[in-house]
């Protein structure tokens, strides 16, 4: 099939190409720049050569019309992976770094694929857990999310902080999608994916491990020895490995079945101590990591029953997803990072 994979640079997309890739999926990525698309060639060789992978510049999502001309393609595109929204904390004004790129990003594409694209039959957007979450009911013991929840937070609440922003980023940029097929009725069906905590190993071009994608962050942190007298706060206990995430987008692009639904594609619960109990098991070389008596990072007062849960049946029964283990996760992430120069 022919595959549209924005923002082709990220942590989740490198995984989402690798696996496109591997099935025979003839794909075109967007990138900001030339030079980012590049780095992706560099690492992708065999597949640029044959004619499998090219590269379409977009540089700002945000631009009304941005992939106006991206999402023409011969032979024309049936499916297209819209991943690229902005994951960091590091903003200035939320509305201008945050919501716009990514609303706008989602109708933009939403509505270049409708205007020029009419091949296209399926469209997959990440969305998150942060669409789904409902903050104010804190750790909500008994209740158990699933796809028919929704994160109900305004758009005044969304300016108060960083944070905020970017879960209503995601909130609004969900919504906005299926008001688009409500209102527009295109000729294609949506599908999204809503994570948790991503973690897994890197695989995408990173100049430093200093621009580490956000949520791999407190892995690095743990392994760096930065909890050795105290580990962080979890926020959220639940998690995912990036190639399960990846593994849900091309399932989601590929099954019939998975049109016109929401996929709370998760692993589990886990905890900051966790992360740090294994990769003290696995890497006892590192320098400053925390001990059993060390304070910080567990579950609420009385466990795992007095915290959400969570049903990931759908993402099991449609896509197919069979999640890989935390333990293996992590190793294979604090592995990654050693291939980086920890
Ligand atoms: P990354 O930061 O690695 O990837 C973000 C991607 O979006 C990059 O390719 C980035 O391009 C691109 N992007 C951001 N802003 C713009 C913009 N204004 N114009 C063009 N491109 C832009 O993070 P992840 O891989 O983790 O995130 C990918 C997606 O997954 C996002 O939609 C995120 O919200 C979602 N997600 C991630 C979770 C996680 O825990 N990692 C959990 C749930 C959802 P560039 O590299 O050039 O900056």
């Amino acid at each position: 099939t022919r595959i549209l994979l924005t923002g082709g640079s990220g942590f989740i997309a490198a995984h989402t190409l690798d696996v496109l890739l591997k099935r025979g999926h003839s794909v075109v990525t967007t990138v900001r720049t030339q030079e980012k698309a590049d780095k992706i060639k560099a690492d992708n060789k065999s597949a640029v050569d044959s004619g499998q992978l090219s590269f379409a510049i977009v540089p700002d999502i945000a631009q009304e019309g941005a992939f106006d001309e991206a999402v023409v393609s011969d032979p024309p595109f049936e499916a297209v992976l819209h991943t690229a929204s902005p994951f960091h904390f590091n903003v200035t004004d939320v509305q201008k770094d945050l919501l716009d790129p990514a609303v706008i990003g989602t109708t933009g594409i939403l509505k270049s694929i409708k205007k020029s694209a009419p091949s296209v039959k399926r469209v997959v957007i990440t969305s998150s857990f942060a669409a789904i979450v409902n903050p104010g009911k804190g750790n909500w013991p008994g209740h158990v999310y699933s796809e028919e929840d929704w994160n109900p937070i305004t758009h005044e609440e969304a300016l108060e902080s960083p944070q905020a922003g970017y879960r209503a980023s995601k909130t609004f940029a969900e919504k906005a999608a299926w008001e688009f097929l409500d209102k527009e009725k295109p000729n294609f069906t949506i599908a999204t994916i809503n994570p948790p905590l991503v973690f897994g190993p890197i695989i995408h071009a990173l100049d430093s491990l200093e621009n580490l994608n956000t949520s791999n962050q407190r892995i690095l942190a743990a392994a760096q020895g930065k909890w050795k007298d105290e580990i962080a706060a979890t926020g959220v206990h639940l998690w995912v490995d990036v190639r399960d995430v990846a593994e849900a987008h091309v399932a989601a692009a590929e099954k019939e079945a998975a049109a016109n639904k929401r996929f709370f594609t998760l692993a589990g619960h886990f905890s900051n101590k966790e992360i740090g109990q294994i990769v003290k098991k696995h890497f006892p070389q590192f320098k400053d990591l925390p001990a059993e008596s060390t304070p910080g990072g567990d579950y609420p007062e009385g466990g795992i029953k007095n915290y959400f849960s969570f049903n990931n049946e759908r993402s099991v029964q449609i896509l197919g997803l069979r999640y890989k283990t935390f333990e293996e996760s992590i190793v294979d992430t604090v592995k990654s990072f050693q291939a980086k120069g920890l």
